[in-house]
């Protein structure tokens, strides 16, 4: 029996912490294993060279500032991973390896709201169709990550609200998913899973510490501390769509009335243009007109991206993360979005506090979350 403490738990812990944090750069040189697990270099060395002779790492080599180096990362039959993200009007699905390849990604419409249970049977066959295609037994997937645009409660595994999706009423989707595809699978929320995206995959990558916030339908962020996702005790951590930004504001589907959501949120951003634009606006296609210069467009996304900077600045001070990334359809609006966000910031946020944040779009767009659903299984799921 091993004790804590003793030697070889001891080893078993070192790789273990090389293997994680391999795992979630994608490839790493020795030196920087050496830096982010703060192991010694030639402690990173050993276990490289028995992680490499068991065929769980490939190491290949490279130049690192004009040295040479060697490049580890995890070898590409390690494991596959699922990935299973249902949003308000899509499912899109992705199948990778620990090597973080992407071997297989498709997207279908959908209506999500409507019933769950027609939800996961797309699902299921989604993913049956794609593990085909990649040629990959059943029996070679690690873990699901599955996204749903709802905050989950984490003792029963539900959705924590229903009124986000009504469909959904009673059902613990990670539960159910599990049983149809006789996999395990591991359930968060669709802000989480941009964060995770974000950071494993795009304009968060090398960071601690970073803020996701999704503009779509509802207003979300997801919180990224010390590389871990923080959710809070509920698992509600990240609802900034819900702070108070004008007491007698608008009614919210929180209860509360001028929550942040009531002003940027889908719906009251087209219903600000339904008496002078033509009718079945969606936000996308807002964003087009903005960027072609329609200016009643332009006005409401700068307004909403001023409202998202008070709340930004809030966040920036609370937490003083070192980035916030803007996910979900009103990123694609660029500058016309971020300069006002960045106004508000450099107005409301404590001067020590802004001077370190940058606010980006999102590289990743819609494929966000489905790739923090990858992300979660090799963060949280791998051993
Ligand atoms: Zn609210």
């Amino acid at each position: 029996m091993e004790t804590p403490g003793s030697q070889s738990s001891l080893h078993r812990a070192n790789l273990e912490r090389v293997l994680k944090a391999v795992r979630m750069a994608g490839s790493l040189t020795q030196a920087e294993i050496a830096r982010s697990t703060g192991l010694s270099a030639a402690t990173v060395s050993n276990i490289v060279r028995e992680l490499s002779e068991a065929g769980t790492v490939v190491v290949t080599p490279t130049s690192s500032g004009g040295r040479r180096a060697r490049s580890v990362s995890l070898s590409g039959d390690a494991g596959i991973v699922v990935g299973v993200d249902f949003g308000h009007t899509h499912l899109r699905v992705a199948v990778g390896n620990l090597a973080h390849r992407v071997l297989a990604e498709e997207s279908e419409p959908i209506d999500t709201d409507a019933s769950a249970d027609e939800g996961f049977g797309r699902a299921e066959t989604l993913v049956a169709r794609l593990l085909e295609q990649t040629g990959f037994a059943p029996g070679k997937v690690i873990g699901v990550g599955l996204g749903v645009p709802g905050p989950i409660d984490v003792e029963t595994g539900a959705l924590g609200s229903t009124a986000i999706l009504p469909g959904w009423t009673g059902i613990a989707p990670a539960h159910e998913l599990s049983q149809r595809l006789g996999m395990p699978v591991r359930v968060d929320n669709d802000a989480n899973l941009g964060a995770l995206g974000e950071l494993v995959w795009g304009a968060g990558r090398g960071l601690g510490d970073l803020a996701y916030i999704k503009v779509s339908s509802g207003v979300g962020a997801g919180l990224v501390i010390n590389g871990q996702i923080y959710r809070g005790p509920g698992g509600t951590a990240g609802e900034i769509g819900h702070i108070t930004l004008d007491e007698s504001g608008p009614v919210c589907r929180c209860g509360n009335r001028g929550c942040l959501e009531t002003f940027v949120g889908a719906r009251h951003v087209l219903g600000l243009l339904q008496a002078s634009h033509e009718p079945g606006l969606t936000i996308p296609k807002v964003v087009q007109l903005a960027q072609r210069g329609d200016l009643g467009c332009r006005r409401v996304i700068a307004d909403a991206g001023r409202q998202i900077g008070t709340g930004v600045a809030n966040l920036c001070n609370l937490l003083n993360p070192r980035r916030v990334i803007l996910g979900g359809d009103l990123a694609e609006a660029g500058d016309l979005v971020l300069d006002p966000i960045r106004e508000s910031v450099a107005r409301y946020a404590i001067p020590s506090a802004a001077r370190q944040l940058s606010v980006v779009p999102g590289t990743l767009g819609g494929r966000a979350e489905v790739l923090g659903a990858l992300a979660l299984v090799m963060s949280e799921m791998v051993d």
